[in-house]
């Protein structure tokens, strides 16, 4: 079903993006490996071991025009863009008290505003097909907030707000906008805090242990493939939010 389809997925080059990544080469779809500092080489010989093409793109995604630029890129290279996974993101954490302006921005920028630019431009490319289907990494924060994540809590219920509004305006062409909600997974982003804040985390997941990146990767082939759902935010976060 994804065979030979053209996937974007932002923020490649490691952690959860990178096992998207190869999940969706693993199902025989073409990758645009987008990437800001990581270089991508390795992830982009390992993709293209499986037998089908990939395109390393370098892009700030909160940067309109290199949105922009990265959406184009796909289209010149394979025609189409089916599938976009929004999963570039990060953290800048500290109480709101000392959250100083520019680190409140740099997350709002990239995970919100990063991902209404790649929405936008490649709503467009989708619209003219009259196909495609989008997955937005979102986060438990989005669900419930954190202590000293103000700035990274409202970006994740941002894009949940994408989210929503997103299916909303594309599902009359037939296509579907989701999101994920992770909760701790093991990457380099949750590798930066104490083993004393990482039991105590562990204590507080039902299922007792961090998630995979192959996991999240999993679902958003799952929601790729689905043509029914959308506008849901899934969440995959061994049972810490329960609704
Ligand atoms: P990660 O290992 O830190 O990877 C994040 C990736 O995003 C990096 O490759 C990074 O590139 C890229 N990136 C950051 N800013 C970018 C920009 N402006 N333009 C393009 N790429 C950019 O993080 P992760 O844990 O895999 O997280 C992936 C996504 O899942 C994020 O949206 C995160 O918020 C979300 N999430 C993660 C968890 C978790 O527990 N790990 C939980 C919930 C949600 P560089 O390496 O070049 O900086």
């Amino acid at each position: 079903m994804l065979k030979g389809k053209t996937v974007i997925v932002t923020g490649a080059a490691k952690g959860i993006g990178k096992a998207t990544a190869l999940k969706f080469a693993d199902e025989g779809a073409n990758i645009v490996v987008n990437y800001r500092s990581t270089s991508p080489e390795e992830l982009a010989k390992e993709i293209e071991a499986k037998g089908v093409s990939c395109l390393a793109y370098q892009a700030d995604v909160s940067k309109f025009d290199e949105a922009e630029a990265l959406v184009k890129a796909a289209v010149d290279k394979f025609g189409s863009v089916d599938v976009l996974v929004n999963n570039a993101g990060i953290t800048k954490d500290t109480l709101i008290m000392r959250m100083s302006e520019d680190d409140f921005d740099a997350v709002i920028n990239t995970n919100l505003k990063g991902t209404f630019n790649m929405v936008k431009h490649v709503s467009k490319v989708m619209l003219k097909q009259k196909s495609g289907t989008i997955v937005n990494m979102s986060s438990v924060v989005g669900l419930m907030g954190n202590v000293g994540q103000a700035n990274y809590a409202a970006s994740k219920a941002g894009v949940i707000g994408i989210t929503h509004s997103a299916a909303k305006e594309l599902a009359a062409r037939g296509i579907t906008c989701n999101a994920i909600a992770p909760g701790f997974i093991k990457t380099d982003m949750t590798d930066v805090l104490s083993d004393k804040v990482k039991d105590a985390m562990i204590e507080a997941i039902p299922l007792k242990r961090f998630g995979e990146s192959e996991e999240v990767a999993e679902l958003a082939v799952f929601l790729a493939k689905n043509r029914y759902i959308t506008g849901q935010v899934i969440a995959i976060d061994g049972g810490m939010v329960m609704r």
